[in-house]
């Protein structure tokens, strides 16, 4: 007997962690939440990458076992609830999970549709598409929800680029790195008091009276918690994706030159980190230039840090110093973005948030509900994800081969209608407009 009511779990092996390390079997059952809107045609073509991919690399001794979960409107049309506590408790024991977007409502309505996002002020059928089964009362982010319900504390945003995307940025060829972003502090903690509340006025009253120093009274108030825990769980999880990608270096980025204990401390927490757990495999930017007269010794990772604004200039004129990218929340998110942009942004950014146990992977755009069904969008998000997943599970090989085909595809000028736009706008010749599937399956051949 199952534990759960609509979650079938197949036959496969479970994934387990032992002493912080992923147990992966040679048919491992992984979580695939397909997600709202253009889920629908995203999914398919990426599982199909990776069922090719693995089959390729192992040469048929490996096979995922996939696992459907329910949430978004898959999950209120089982459980009445976008997202369910059984989905919560799947992925968990899963410990490895894969998404597509889910619909998240953000204006002043009540009620938005899963199936076209759109959102009006009552329940019952859309007003917009007429379909009976996919309004929902409003709700919080799925996204946002999942990642705290699962303690999820890293994002994490590889950024590359794609030979024949057209990039606005010069030294775009250079750019390969990954930013690890803390998920659950600092300013998005949610300690954000209205002006007047009665805890933003006992705040102000506070430091006046331990300080001295007046706060305006008319001020809203946000409290910016940086931990040690917070901070050393996340240096942790990019320390130990470089080393065990074999990646260069690590950049601790911070803005601890304003504020000292709680950016600053990110820093120093940071460095400390990484002397307490990785100092055989580490070597600090200062020691590589005090004691090694600037010799890198082989197989070690370097670490250094940058104040956030200075990283906002150097991933535009020296992208190719950075390797992984460590940062506290706010400035995570604005760098995420700001990266992403330089090689094309678009389509092909992948994501995944990682906790001590569970690590859920995710395509970063939206649902694009006017594309749903239609086998058009690019599905190189989310096939990008799984292929962050293959080297989570310590599957290198076949997330390689993904690697290789999704290059070779876009070279040829085999792309969906996203791409194939900009780049015949850039006058580019051979570009043969594909659809959905076919991606996938010009990355399949090219592998
Ligand atoms: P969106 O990303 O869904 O779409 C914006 C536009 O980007 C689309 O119209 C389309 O032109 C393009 N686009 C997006 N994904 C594409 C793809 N794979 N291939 C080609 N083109 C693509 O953003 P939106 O319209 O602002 O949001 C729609 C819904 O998605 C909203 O409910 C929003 O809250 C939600 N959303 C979810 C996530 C997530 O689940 N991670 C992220 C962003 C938005």
């Amino acid at each position: 007997m199952s534990q759960f009511q609509h979650v079938k779990i197949p036959k496969g092996d479970l994934i387990q962690v032992r002493d912080g390390k992923l147990q992966v079997g040679n048919h491992p059952i992984i979580g695939k939440l397909r997600g709202d809107g253009i889920g629908l045609d995203i999914f398919p073509a990426a599982e199909a990458v990776v069922d090719a991919a693995v089959d390729k690399a192992y040469g048929g001794k490996r096979k995922i076992a996939w696992c459907p979960v329910y949430c978004g409107l898959e999950g209120l049309n089982r459980y009445g609830e976008v997202l369910p506590q059984e989905s919560i408790d799947a992925i968990t024991h899963l410990k490895v999970a894969i998404k597509g977007p889910f619909t998240t409502p953000i204006g002043e309505e009540t009620h938005v549709c899963l199936h076209c996002a759109h959102q009006q002020y009552q329940g019952g059928a859309c007003e917009k598409c007429g379909k009976q089964d996919g309004v929902a009362k409003r709700f919080r982010s799925i996204n946002v929800g999942l990642r705290q319900k699962m303690d999820l504390y890293a994002c994490v945003r590889p950024v590359r680029y794609f030979e024949g995307v057209p990039a606005p940025n010069r030294y775009a060829q250079q750019v390969n790195f990954i930013i690890f972003r803390e998920n659950t502090e600092d300013v998005y903690a949610g300690h954000d008091f209205e002006r007047g509340s009665e805890v933003a006025e006992a705040i102000i009253a506070l430091i006046k009276e331990k300080t001295g120093r007046q706060i305006r009274p008319d001020s809203g108030i946000g409290v910016k918690p940086i931990s040690v825990t917070g901070t050393k769980r996340l240096v942790r999880r990019a320390l130990d994706w470089a080393v065990r990608n074999k990646l260069p270096s690590v950049t601790l980025v911070h803005k601890g030159n304003i504020m000292k204990f709680t950016e600053g401390s990110f820093c120093k927490w940071g460095y400390e980190l990484a002397a307490e757990e990785f100092g055989d495999v580490t070597v600090t930017e200062k020691k590589l230039w005090e004691e090694l007269d600037g010799k890198m010794p082989a197989g070690r990772v370097l670490l250094k840090d940058r104040i956030a604004d200075s990283i906002f200039q150097q991933i535009q004129t020296r992208p190719g110093e950075y390797s992984v990218l460590a940062l506290p929340n706010l400035n995570g998110d604005y760098l995420s973005d700001a990266a992403i942009a330089l090689v094309g942004g678009l389509g092909l950014g992948p994501g995944a948030n990682i906790g001590d146990e569970v690590a859920m992977f995710e395509a970063t755009h939206g649902t694009a509900p006017k594309y749903t069904g239609q086998n058009k969008v690019n599905p190189g998000s989310l096939i990008l994800s799984a292929e962050m997943m293959l080297r989570h599970m310590g599957w290198p090989e076949a997330a390689e081969l993904i690697m290789r085909g999704m290059a070779k595809a876009i070279k040829d000028g085999q792309v969906t209608y996203d791409l194939a736009r900009l780049m015949k706008a850039e006058g580019r010749k051979g570009v043969t407009e594909v659809s959905c599937s076919g991606f996938g399956q010009a990355i399949i051949e090219r592998m």
